[in-house]
């Protein structure tokens, strides 16, 4: 009831109430913390390739091995079949020619943006500037 007092935590699988918290890995897709007993077991089937998974684009289910992580510029969540992802960087090949603000044609000096201005390709200098004054 006081305001010290801490709220508890519960593991994102099974709700117990958490003591000890054990981050879920990347690929696991699970957000919020785990218990020992639930990391185990998601270890264990993910080291058995047991776990399968919907392709977040086109919804096919594979074994997670069998799916790729997005490139952290197309700030995606979840997981790709290899179709969905080798169309995606070919899509993303062509965007990188461009400014991805002002559409300008670049020639072979393009800035990558940070990640943390969330903007997908690349920019001409002159963006790229004027977003790095506008978002640091
Ligand atoms: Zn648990
Ligand atoms: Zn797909
Ligand atoms: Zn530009």
């Amino acid at each position: 009831m006081g305001l010290l007092s801490k709220k508890p935590t519960y593991c994102s699988i099974c709700n117990k109430e958490l003591t000890h918290k054990h981050k879920p890995k990347r690929e696991w897709n699970i957000k919020g913390r785990l218990c020992g007993d639930c990391h185990f077991d998601k270890s264990k089937e993910f080291y058995e390739g047991k776990v399968r998974q919907a392709c977040v684009l086109c919804g096919t289910t594979k074994i997670i091995s069998e799916l790729w992580e997005p490139r952290w510029q197309w700030d995606m969540e979840g997981l790709l079949c290899k179709e969905c992802f080798d169309s995606k960087e070919k899509s993303f090949e062509v965007k990188k020619k461009f400014c991805a603000i002002c559409g300008t044609t670049m020639g072979f000096i393009r800035h990558n943006p940070k990640s943390k201005w969330k903007i997908e390709g690349q920019l001409c200098r002159k963006c790229w500037d004027d977003k790095k004054a506008e978002l640091g």
